[in-house]
């Protein structure tokens, strides 16, 4: 056992595994637009992206462009352990999409003692570790 390894862990910061099955996900993000994937059988919407639908099984899918209007489901403020790539203190939410389902990302732009469960918020794009753009979660209306 090395006493090294933790520190390893922490200034590693590991680039996104792009599939066949999130790289839409992934391109419309670079295009500043919110893809989820939708089941092409039952129409149950889903996200992270999935090769099968959990509701029927079925492996035929499409997509359809979210709103990114959203409303705070739960948060967290993280402060340690911290990874190069982000900022910190870190707050990161959970948030109803308006469509329907369920998105993870880090909130831009909100005092954290101000968050509250169910604030509207939307979903922008912000520029990452390696380049990629990821969604971010803001202030309706407002600039992050
Ligand atoms: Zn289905």
């Amino acid at each position: 056992m090395s006493a090294e390894a933790p520190q390893e862990r922490r200034t590693s910061v590991p680039g996104l595994t792009v599939t066949q099955d999130n790289e839409f996900f992934f391109t419309a993000a670079r295009e500043g637009r919110l893809e989820i994937q939708r089941c092409g059988d039952c129409k149950t919407l889903r996200h992270p992206p999935a090769p099968a639908c959990a509701s029927c099984r079925s492996f035929a899918w499409d997509t359809v462009t979210a709103s990114g209007r959203c409303t705070l489901h739960s948060w967290t403020v993280i402060h340690h352990p911290q990874d190069p790539a982000f900022t910190y203190p870190l707050a990161v939410g959970l948030v109803d999409l308006e469509e329907g389902t369920r998105l993870v990302a880090d909130i831009s732009g909100v005092d954290h003692d101000d968050l509250r469960l169910g604030m509207e918020l939307e979903v922008g794009f912000a520029e990452h570790a390696h380049g990629e753009m990821l969604p971010q979660l803001r202030p309706v209306g407002g600039a992050a």
